[in-house]
């Protein structure tokens, strides 16, 4: 047996590992789990490229609980170490990446987040355990080798007995830290940040039924067998080609990840890049519930199939996080700040990238498949209205697909829009006008009287269509909406002149000087032009800016429906 002190400049590094991110000691899990992952793929690696003459075989990482020993048990199959090899990974390299982990990010704590999910590796084990041992077989032929140490700088090294090949971790688990003792605990930890990791994952067995036998009875129990509980799925859609991906593997997928979830996704986009990036992922368009504020499932961020967060704000443009589905990418950097995120370059690229290929998608099905397209608008405007509102290169590539529907159930792109109405909703000042109506039933009248002259109503229902309008106006020349109440309709030049009115000019006074009497509020006013269609004897409107005005004013001013620099909360 040997001891020896590890080197280390912080008197002890312990306390300070265990004290910091003191919400974040489950990672610890994660962190083993990754290690052991590494260690076989480093195995399958060396006997791949002909380095190790050894079986690779089928190896699995294995985790077991032993509650009366206090103990959690991480077992690999992987390349082991050798006594030196430990020295110089598990004392040195280690060490100081979690010292200098430490000293570089102890003040940055605190800004939670992202910061401290990687970097502590193996010594994050302190989180939890008051001693810890490894006990390590190298697939190089030298014997197995025994580490452990209790949370104070020295260690002990000594000889082992372990015939076959990786590494065993024990962490012996500190009294205030006796939940990870549990299965239930272990088994939300595992689900959590292991689900779709590369190397099969066992928590104890699990009961698997076997088809009953030929010429068994109605009522005999189908046979059983005891089975390796495997708690990933080492093969994820998102690291598969779409080429080999069906639609309903995409559909499975989703289940997969949200098994809570019985919606089907609307859409769904298939990121693979590798240069100037390495990233691959799917994200899903999903069917948004009414209450907008329950969005619990969200966008995971993922490294190399291991769970990092499903807090993805700054990586994802703010207007997409409304979407589900994985993210994978080892270039995002983490053990930093939010705002530095925002600001790093890679991650720039990376939101401008998924941006992008979200517009192609759309811009794809509305071009091949538009019927589909219109049938789902309903479900996907409030993401699309959004992104076109904050993401100016967004907006140029979503009008091209954005859909208007009008009052009718057609649906028309703005282009299209304009190239209708341009001869027939003009105004005086030469503007093309675009009516809209913002509740059928509430506003029927008027629509029936615009539709009767002849003009395209579109139904505009969105809560942001108002900023959405605002912004059209601003940046597309020469139009203006105007909702079909506002006394806009009769300022339009029309074509022709059809009707004749079916009452005297005598009649239309008196009708006319009661209705005034009649409305209280000097802003409408009343016109009888509207009693030439069938559908209503007159019209009370109300100026465009008047109306918006009044809204402006009941949504607490000039912000309208929420400030334009943040999402509504859903
Ligand atoms: P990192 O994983 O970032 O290198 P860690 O602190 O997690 O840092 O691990 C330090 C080193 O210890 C690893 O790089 C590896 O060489 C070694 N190591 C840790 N766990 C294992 C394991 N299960 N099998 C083999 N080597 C391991
Ligand atoms: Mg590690």
């Amino acid at each position: 047996m040997a001891t020896g002190k590890i080197n280390v400049s912080v008197d002890n590094i312990f306390p300070l590992i265990k004290k910091f991110l003191y919400s974040d000691h489950e990672i610890f899990l994660r962190e083993l789990i990754s290690n052991a992952t590494d260690a076989t793929l480093k195995m399958k690696h060396l006997t791949t490229i002909g380095e190790a003459k050894v079986e690779y075989g089928n190896p699995i990482i294995e985790i077991k609980v032993d509650k009366e020993g206090k103990k959690l048990h991480i077992i690999d199959q992987g390349l082991g170490m050798t006594e030196e090899e430990v020295k110089k990974y598990i004392n040195e390299v280690a060490f100081s990446g979690a010292e200098e982990f430490l000293n570089k990010y102890e003040d940055s704590a605190k800004d939670s987040g992202i910061i401290g999910h990687f970097g502590l590796g193996f010594y994050s084990a302190f989180m939890v355990a008051h001693k810890v041992e490894i006990i390590t077989k190298s697939y190089k032929d030298e014997p197995a080798v025994q580490w452990s140490c209790d949370g104070s700088p020295e260690f002990i090294m000594e000889p082992a007995e372990k015939d076959t090949r990786g590494t065993e971790i024990i962490l012996h688990i500190a009294d205030d830290s006796t939940e990870f003792l549990e299965d239930g605990k272990i088994n939300s930890l595992l689900s959590k940040y292991n689900k779709f990791m590369p190397i099969p994952i066992k928590f104890g067995m699990k009961t698997e039924t076997l088809p009953k036998p030929e010429g068994a009875k109605e009522e005999d129990p189908a046979p059983t067998k005891e089975v390796d509980n495997i708690i990933n799925n080492p093969n994820p859609a998102w690291t598969k080609q779409p080429a080999d991906l069906k639609p309903e593997d995409y559909k499975s997928f989703y289940r997969e990840l949200y098994p809570m979830q019985f919606e089907e996704p609307l859409f769904h986009i298939h990121l693979n890049v590798d240069y100037p990036f390495n990233l691959t992922g799917i994200l899903y368009f999903p069917k948004l519930s009414n209450d907008l504020n329950q969005q619990k499932d969200r966008i995971q961020l993922y490294q190399n199939q291991v769970f990092v967060t499903d807090n993805v704000e700054g990586i994802v443009p703010e207007f997409l996080t409304m979407l589900r589905g994985v993210i994978d990418s080892p270039d995002i950097p983490l053990n930093v700040s939010r705002s530095y995120l925002q600001a790093d370059g890679a991650v720039k690229k990376i939101s401008s990238y998924i941006t992008r290929k979200v517009a192609d998608k759309m811009n794809s099905l509305f071009k091949n498949n538009r019927e589909e397209f219109e049938a789902k608008w309903n479900d996907i405007k409030i993401v699309i209205e959004y992104g076109m509102l904050s993401e100016d290169k967004f907006f140029d590539k979503a009008d091209k697909f954005a859909l208007y529907p009008t009052v009718d159930g057609s649906y028309f792109t703005f282009g299209e829009l304009q190239e209708k109405i341009k001869d027939t909703q003009t105004d005086k000042d030469g503007k093309t006008v675009i009516l809209y109506a913002s509740d059928k039933e509430a506003q029927h009248s008027y629509i029936e009287t615009a539709k009767a002259k002849g003009y395209e109503v579109l139904l505009l229902d969105s809560p942001i269509i108002g900023h959405l309008m605002q912004k059209l106006e601003s940046s597309k020349e020469n139009i203006s909406f105007a909702r079909v109440d506002a006394d806009h309709i009769d300022k339009l030049i029309q074509k022709e002149e059809t009707q004749i009115s079916k009452l005297s000019d005598e009649e239309k006074e008196t009708l006319k000087k009661e209705l005034e009497e009649a409305i209280t509020d000097k802003s409408f006013t009343v016109q009888l032009e509207a009693m030439d269609s069938d559908a209503s004897p007159f019209t009370i409107t109300e100026p465009e800016f008047m109306r918006r005005m009044k809204e402006m004013q009941q949504t607490g001013g000039g912000g309208g429906m929420f400030g334009m620099g943040s999402m509504p909360d859903m």
